[in-house]
């Protein structure tokens, strides 16, 4: 009889440990995708060219923003948000810029004479075309999409923007946006001007304002 009990336990044992060995089995496929797709909560605004509003929705966050702007740009000529940008310069927001240098060439500048206390512009000379549109605001405001900050863009090309609201992913753009500063030079009047002097190798020979 006590066999018989013996027998009963170690088969049940034996049942229980492979169910669970099943259940690991059915649950491990699915371990990578929990692991590599976090969710970001965001809310999102979107906006599409031309004549959407998508300058306008840039001068109203940049209007709103408090503390600091991160900015990476391809083409700079939109007047509205250059204005924008230095106004918020003025009154004490920290206002940063990384530029592509097909900017250099550009003949007058709002920005440009905005440099001060609060608004530095730097070059991104590392890459064939620095192409991001990109700004980054509070640290909880993500701008992006194909709208470079240029009338062209607003008025005449087909164009999209998002304004996604999330802490997490203005994290992760900030990290991308300081990897790209640790590269970039400070921009001045003297390093436009060495730069038309030596004609380098310049790729893109399309006018800045064109864009
Ligand atoms: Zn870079």
């Amino acid at each position: 009889m006590q066999t018989i009990f013996v027998l009963l336990k170690f088969y049940t044992n034996m049942v229980r440990f492979f169910i669970r060995l099943l259940c690991l089995a059915l649950w491990l496929p699915l371990a990578p995708a929990l692991v590599a797709a976090p969710h970001i909560p965001a809310t999102v605004e979107v906006y599409y060219s031309p004549r959407g509003g998508c300058t306008e929705a840039i001068v109203k966050a940049l209007r709103a923003a408090k503390v600091s702007v991160l900015v990476q740009a391809y083409s700079f000529t939109s007047p509205p948000i250059e204005d924008a940008l230095a106004a918020a310069a003025k009154r004490g927001v920290k206002v940063q810029l990384i530029l592509d240098r097909s900017n250099l060439t550009q003949k007058s500048s709002q920005l440009a004479e905005a440099v001060g206390d609060n608004l530095s512009i730097k070059i991104d000379a590392k890459h064939e075309i620095a192409h991001n549109k990109i700004m980054i605001l509070d640290g909880e405001t993500v701008i992006t999409g194909s709208f470079n900050f240029t009338h062209n863009a607003e008025a005449n090309n087909a164009e999209n923007l998002l304004i996604i609201h999330s802490k997490e992913l203005a994290a992760s753009y900030t990290a991308n946006w300081q990897e790209h500063d640790g590269h970039s030079e400070l921009y001045d009047g003297e390093t436009a001007a060495k730069t038309k002097k030596s004609e380098r190798a310049a790729p893109h020979k399309t006018s800045f304002a064109t864009r």
